[in-house]
This record gives C-alpha cells, sequence and structure tokens, in this order.
C-alpha cells in the first residue's frame, strides 16, 4: 500500500469514528440539537451537519418538533430513529429461554418466551431453536435482518466473554460450548454472549431501578446463588469473568454438605432446594409456593424459615457491603419475584446487621425489571457489536 492510499484509509476510520462518536452523543442526550453535538464532540458545525444529514439519510437519526430554549435563533432537537436498528437480547435459562427485540430507543417492542431445557438438548439443538424463534420475531414485526446489530446473551455459568464461550454451566450442562459462533452460525447475526447476571445488572444500570447508580451489587436467589457487581458504571468480572459466584461463600464451616464439596456454604441455606428441605421437616409439602403460601398465612414454621432466610441475606449484604461500598443492593430473582414480602424482611435485618457506618446510606431494593432484566441488558450488549453506523 503506498503512502497516499494509507493516508485516505486513515481518513476514513476517523470519518466512521467521528460518526459513531455523533451517534452516541445523540442516543445518550437525546434530543439534542446540532450546537449541542458541536460542544459535545468539539467538532465544527459544518461537520456535525455533515454528519447528521448522513445519518438522517440512513434512517437512524430525525428532526423532532422540539427546538432548544435561550437565546438567540431557535434549533431543532434531534433524536434517533427507534425504528433505524434493532438488536436480539437472548436469555437462557434452565427450562426456558426469552427472546427480545430491542429497537434504537431501547424499548422491547417484542418478546417471546420458548419452553426447552438445555440440558436435555444438544447445544447445536438450543442455536437451532433460538435462530428459529429469531427468524419468526422478525417476520412477525416486518424488520428487515439489514438493520439488526446483532444478538446478546445472557447465560448462567462461567462465561469467556471475550471468546463467546460457555466454559461451564452446571445450569444448562455445558462445557466449552462455543455459543457465539454457533449462534452466528445459525443466525448469520455477530452475537455476545455474557454470565446472565452480569448482563441482568447491565439491565438495571441501563434502564431498571438503579439506572446511572455506579456502584451497584445485585445479588439473585432462587434456584441458585449469585451475585454482581457494577463498580464505576463498568461490569466487575475478576480474573476469569467469575466475579460473584456468592453460593459457595463460608456460611458455617461446620454447616450443610454442599454440592461442591465443602461445608457451609452460603446457598446451602437459602437456595430453593435448601428453603424445601427445611419445609419439608415439618410439613410435606409439594413446592416452594406451599412454603411461601404458609407463611403469608402467618403459619410460625413458615414464617420462622422465612425469617432465617432473610437473617442470612442480611449477613451476606454485610459482607458484600463491607468489602465494595456500594450505594444500592439489589435483591432479584425467584425468591424476591415470588415472596415480595421478603425484601421488607431482608431490610428490617438489614437494619442490625450492617455495619452502622454503612447502615443509613445503604438502599436494598427490588429489581425493577424483574424477569426482563437480562434480555434487556443482552439487547444493549448486542447494540454495541455494531460499530459502523
Ligand atoms: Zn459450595
Amino acid at each position: 500500500m503506498d503512502i497516499k492510499q494509507m493516508v485516505k484509509q486513515d481518513q476514513e476510520v476517523i470519518k466512521l469514528h467521528n460518526k459513531q462518536l455523533v451517534l452516541e452523543v445523540i442516543r445518550k442526550h437525546r434530543p439534542i440539537s446540532r450546537a449541542e453535538i458541536s460542544k459535545a464532540t468539539k467538532m465544527s458545525a459544518t461537520s456535525i451537519g455533515r454528519i447528521v444529514n448522513e445519518l438522517s439519510g440512513e434512517g437512524l437519526v430525525k428532526e423532532t418538533s422540539l427546538t432548544s430554549t435561550g437565546v438567540g435563533r431557535k434549533a431543532i432537537k434531534l433524536d434517533i430513529e427507534p425504528g433505524g436498528r434493532y438488536s436480539i437480547g437472548v436469555d437462557i435459562q434452565k427450562k426456558r429461554i426469552l427472546i427480545g427485540v430491542m429497537d434504537f430507543s431501547e424499548k422491547l417492542v417484542l418478546k417471546e418466551q420458548v419452553v426447552h431445557t438445555a440440558e436435555e438438548a444438544a447445544p447445536e439443538a438450543t442455536a437451532a431453536l433460538i435462530a428459529q424463534t429469531v427468524r419468526q420475531c422478525l417476520e412477525d414485526r416486518g424488520i428487515e435482518r439489514s438493520k439488526v446489530a446483532g444478538i446478546g446473551v445472557g447465560t448462567p455459568g462461567v462465561i469467556d466473554h471475550a471468546g463467546g464461550i460457555v466454559l461451564l454451566s452446571a445450569t444448562l450442562g455445558w462445557r466449552n460450548i462455543p455459543l457465539s459462533a454457533m449462534l452466528f452460525e445459525a443466525t448469520g447475526f455477530n452475537t455476545v454472549i455474557d454470565n446472565d447476571l452480569k448482563v441482568k445488572i447491565l439491565g438495571e444500570y441501563l434502564f431498571g431501578s438503579t439506572k446511572g447508580l455506579d456502584k451497584t451489587v445485585l445479588i439473585n436467589v432462587g434456584t441458585g446463588i449469585g451475585a454482581s457487581l457494577i463498580i464505576n458504571g463498568e461490569i466487575f468480572r475478576g480474573g476469569s469473568n467469575s466475579a460473584g459466584e456468592l453460593g459457595h461463600t463460608t456460611l458455617d464451616p461446620n454447616g450443610n454438605l454442599c454440592s461442591c464439596g465443602k461445608r457451609g456454604c452460603l446457598q446451602t441455606y437459602i437456595e430453593e432446594s435448601a428453603l424445601l428441605a427445611e419445609a419439608r421437616r415439618i410439613k410435606p409439602i409439594e413446592d416452594i409456593m406451599q412454603l411461601f403460601e404458609a407463611a403469608r398465612a402467618q403459619e410460625t414454621w413458615a414464617m420462622e424459615i422465612m425469617h432465617r432466610t432473610s437473617l442470612y441475606i442480611g449477613i451476606t449484604i454485610n459482607n458484600i457491603v463491607c468489602l465494595y461500598n456500594p450505594d444500592t443492593v439489589i435483591i432479584s430473582g425467584d425468591l424476591v419475584e415470588n415472596y415480595g414480602e421478603i425484601l421488607e424482611l431482608i431490610q428490617e435485618q438489614c437494619r442490625t446487621v450492617i455495619w452502622e457506618q454503612f447502615r443509613d446510606s445503604l438502599k436494598v431494593i427490588a429489581s425493577e425489571l424483574a424477569g426482563q432484566a437480562i434480555v434487556m441488558g443482552a439487547g444493549a450488549l448486542a447494540l454495541q457489536l455494531d460499530k459502523q453506523p
């Protein structure tokens, strides 16, 4: 390549970069005027005018009926075109897959749930099912494939986020599954994958109960126990993207034997199967909902179990808060979704078990997006895949 060609290529890269930057500024600060974009990007009014024209020609940006206030000529505010681009969020859990289509304004325009047990199928079959459902969703909404930025997936387990590989998922029965590549092959869309709780806290941070709060912890309690953290606005990953394996933190070294071979792991006290086992020592209940019903009916044995569960969660929150000093702790998962009363019990415990230093400033809240957080977080991840406006 000669120098002329190299210079030309560099200019193309800069042009593309500037265009992405302008689109990002519009997305984040919409509605916004051309002058405000110019100020935010430190680019000239002429450049902004040209780039905005290109973006609107591509159907990504539109003028609104709003104008800027203040002195001088009124300037028309710009917004993004919701139908200009779409992304797909996928939430794979033990017995179901949830798929959501998110538009460019980051609203879920379509949700589809399919019953599927990944453990009983080959991963290829799971990928094929996702591909088929995605195809159907796009067809139903009349969305052109060219407008889809890509697919984001949240899945339980240890995930190689950069390599797109599910290293180990006990929930899905998968080991070393190159899920990103498989989904690319099955759908033709670029795919990014991450651990479900990391995607979930991203969803809450971008759209939900902790929107914009950049020191947050999410604790998930249900059939499994886990946590994820946002620190300074970034997902905290740890050395091998495994930060947050809360279920195997030790609560009592002489306690119950855990599936991991150690004694007294947190999950042996508060996960669904542990609550069921505890309840069945008193009553032969069929499922966890019967325990919740009994607690609601003020039956002493059931209230005692829920009380103890909230104490253990309170202690766990204290440990996390002493280590990371977050502003907010989100409680999510099946337990709080099916027995919302637990939140108040946990808050009550926190008033005594949280170290005084942090007690007043810490907020313990329920997940706002609940069942939608993972598809929304995954959709947001996928939207970042498409760097070329
Ligand atoms: Zn364990």
